[in-house]
């Protein structure tokens, strides 16, 4: 008898991906229905009190949840330790340290516990 483990919140982590994905999408197009995109999916993880990752989060403007690329977004190098992202939509300023050495704890081998495989239906 196998026991398998079932991932908890399945069916956010996937309404986060469709999200997510969708939001990326419209960012060049529509803006705004990118922001509404942005917008569902931090109420669904604020809902479901689940941790999304650090790239996803880093990919959506903190103030507006639209979809950050280089048509949305201006990127200005300060100085060798830092660079400046700027949402054109709301001009809400995000400060990134750039350091070689920093990892997020999420990037660390210490931080996983375990793997689980999740089969597809
Ligand atoms: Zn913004």
């Amino acid at each position: 008898m196998s026991k398998r483990k079932s991932l908890h919140n399945k069916e956010v982590f996937h309404r986060i991906n469709f999200l997510h994905q969708a939001s990326s999408l419209m960012a060049n197009k529509n803006q705004k229905l990118s922001s509404f995109y942005g917008n569902i999916l931090n109420q669904v993880q604020k809902k479901a009190v689940v941790k999304i990752d650090p790239t996803i989060k880093r990919d959506m403007c903190k103030r507006c949840s639209t979809f950050l690329t280089p048509q949305t977004a201006e990127v200005i190098p300060e100085n060798d330790t830092s660079v400046l992202i700027e949402c054109k939509q709301c001009g809400f300023k995000k400060r990134y340290l750039i350091n070689d050495y920093y990892k997020l704890w999420c990037e660390k081998d210490s931080a996983i516990l375990e793997t689980i495989e999740v089969s597809t239906p």
